[in-house]
């Protein structure tokens, strides 16, 4: 009685082991992925997950990135990479583009960039756009903003996915100056109004110039200023900072780091935020008491980035000047100034 009470209890244990045994095999291999490696491609077996598929492929790349060994005996010794605040001054040779750009490819970033081409500047946009699709951001998603009172001049320029342009009309004026002075406000409103969120970024560029190479991830970070190509031999003294007290540019002789360009500037939303904000209401509250800063907007930008110091610091490469001979210390020219006959393109020369 009691053997066939055990064996009664083995063969029932027996059949529930085969009975889940056999609803893994049944139910399981569609919840279990296989993965396939040949030639450093990979796929995962299952049809329905391609998503999951790129996530993982995404994963692979970064971790089975080959690049060169990184050295920190070798290196360029002809220029300066670091400001006395440790950030980073961006040359080339300094950094690996592909493996930037996989440590990006993981985050969903995104890249805002604005230009204005108010009045005859319409004619630079076209040149801007189309070197922008071939050497900006290629491969990520940006999204060009063009300023304009001229919307219907805007060129038609072919864009690859995931890029985009808006055009937002703005009123034409007879002053290049306060053109470059509301700048600030519409950059401010833009980010207020339009651009919020985790993960982008925002370029601000002038447009009468040009792509000439690469400009992308290596450009990022949270307060980003760019080296003017006019002064950085100089002396501080010699900057066309803003010299008179009374301005809110005002940066004295024995201040200053270094001259930065007007023409390009960027970073994260929340410091572009910043800094059109503080720029736009000193350059307003100089306006009421009858001041305008030596060189406009780019003066305010100097006073700021003295003040609050950028956390990456593009070197001359990101804005050079086409009608200046390349200087040694530049292995390659990204992004340039074009020549112009101020009088025949500017409303007042
Ligand atoms: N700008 C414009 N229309 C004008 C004057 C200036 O759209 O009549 C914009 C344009 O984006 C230009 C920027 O303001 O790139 C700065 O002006 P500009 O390039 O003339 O200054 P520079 O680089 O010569 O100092
Ligand atoms: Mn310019």
């Amino acid at each position: 009685m009691q053997a066939s009470k055990g064996r009664c209890v083995t063969v029932i244990l027996l059949t529930t082991l085969l009975l889940m045994g056999m609803l893994y095999v049944y139910f399981g291999p569609p919840l279990r992925k296989e993965v396939v490696i040949s030639n450093h491609e990979f796929h995962l077996v299952s049809p329905d997950h391609q998503r999951w598929d790129e996530r993982i492929k995404k994963l692979w790349d970064y971790n089975h990135l080959r690049y060169p060994q990184p050295s920190i005996v070798k290196g360029r010794t002809d220029v300066v990479t670091l400001t006395p605040w440790l950030a980073p001054v961006v040359w080339e040779g300094t950094f690996n583009p592909d493996l930037l750009d996989s440590i990006y490819q993981q985050q969903d970033i995104s890249v805002a960039a604005t230009v204005f081409a108010v009045g005859k500047y319409i004619m630079f946009l076209k040149n801007f756009l189309e070197t922008a699709e071939e050497y900006f951001f290629v491969g990520f998603k940006v999204h060009i903003y063009v300023f304009t009172d001229r919307p219907d001049e805007v060129p038609q320029v072919k864009m690859a996915p995931g890029r985009q342009l808006t055009v937002l009309p703005v009123p034409s004026s007879n002053r290049w100056q306060e053109i470059s002075a509301r700048r600030m406000e519409l950059i401010q409103k833009l980010i207020e109004e339009r651009l919020q969120g985790h993960g982008k970024y925002i370029f601000c560029l002038d447009v009468d110039s040009k792509f000439h190479g690469r400009w992308g991830t290596e450009s990022l970070g949270g307060l980003v200023a760019v080296i003017h190509p006019g002064y950085y031999w100089d002396p501080r003294s010699n900057f066309p900072y803003e010299r008179r007290p009374q301005s809110r540019a005002y940066v004295a002789e024995e201040e200053g780091d270094f001259y930065y360009c007007g023409g390009a500037f960027g970073g994260s939303l929340e410091e572009v935020l910043l800094l059109a904000k503080t720029c736009r209401s000193n350059f307003e509250a100089d306006a009421k008491e009858g001041i305008e800063a030596a060189w406009q907007e780019e003066s305010h930008l100097n006073r700021y980035m003295w003040i609050n110091k950028p956390s990456k610091v593009l070197s001359p490469e990101y804005l050079w000047q086409d009608f200046k001979s390349r200087n040694s210390e530049i292995h390659i020219i990204r992004f340039s100034g074009v020549v112009k006959n101020y009088a025949e393109i500017r409303p007042n020369a």
